[in-house]
């Protein structure tokens, strides 16, 4: 089988432990107007690889893995193509090499996956459904439910959560989602907030794509107050 990538480069720690191989991988089941990668979301694109050359192209790499380190497939979507996805990271394991996934967990059988991952990472755009699917293009049903059985079923999630000003980011959504989480079960989990930034806006113009987000920025003040409102809710908050 093959996996579109359209980026791969080396990073330390941002994405997953240790240094690591990060592999973007084509197409998207959400459309962010925020999003750093637009050039990833169309299913068309990047270079397609056959996986078991993809994880060779790996295991030639693993001295580079230090610090814990190994191989994070993001996106795009990773796990858009699920059969695919779950090839690659069999492949991967196969090869002994330590598996991190960063997705939007749109994808209802993410579960079936759990096993072939080492550190997973979830993002968490939004507790209410109405509201995730006007500014993603999709309710977060299957987000949450993913993260209810990630919480369940694994020793180790991590969830990030953009915080955009004007969507997601103010004290009473902080409350929102600190309920969610509790009701979720996922009061174990590490927890990311993330300061909206505009790394994208170039790139949605050079593809000739209206960037849409006015104001996003939250301050400094802003992001205090939500982090600690998770963080006096019984939440650990990490940063990478
Ligand atoms: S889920 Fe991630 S990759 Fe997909 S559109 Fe949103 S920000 Fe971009």
């Amino acid at each position: 089988m093959t996996v579109r990538v359209f980026q791969k480069g080396f990073n330390f720690s941002q994405d997953g432990p240790g240094n690591r191989l990060v592999l973007h991988l084509q197409g998207c089941t959400l459309r962010c107007p925020w999003c750093s990668n637009p050039e990833g979301i169309d299913e068309a694109g990047g270079e397609e690889i056959q996986t078991s050359a993809l994880a060779a192209e790996a295991a030639a790499s693993a001295k580079l893995f230090f610090s814990g380190g190994g191989v994070t497939l993001t996106g795009g979507e990773p796990a858009m193509c699920f059969e695919a996805f779950t090839e690659l990271l069999g492949e991967l394991k196969k090869k002994g090499i330590h598996t991190a996934v960063e997705t939007n967990a749109v994808q209802p059988r993410l579960p079936e996956a759990f096993g072939l991952i080492d550190y997973l990472m979830i993002d968490c755009k939004h507790y209410d459904s109405d509201t995730h699917e006007r500014f993603t293009g999709s309710g977060n049903e299957a987000v949450l439910a993913n993260i209810e059985a990630a919480a369940r079923e694994r020793q180790q999630l991590h969830i990030r959560i953009p915080l955009i000003k004007g969507f997601n980011a103010s004290p009473d959504d902080a409350r929102a989602f600190l309920k969610l989480f509790r009701r979720l079960g996922a009061e174990k989990a590490d927890y990311e907030a993330l300061k909206y930034h505009e790394y994208g806006r170039g790139k949605w113009e050079k593809l000739g794509l209206e960037y849409k987000v006015k104001d996003g920025f939250i301050s400094k003040r802003a992001f205090g107050a939500f982090t600690k409102i998770l963080a006096d809710g019984g939440l650990r908050l990490i940063a990478t």
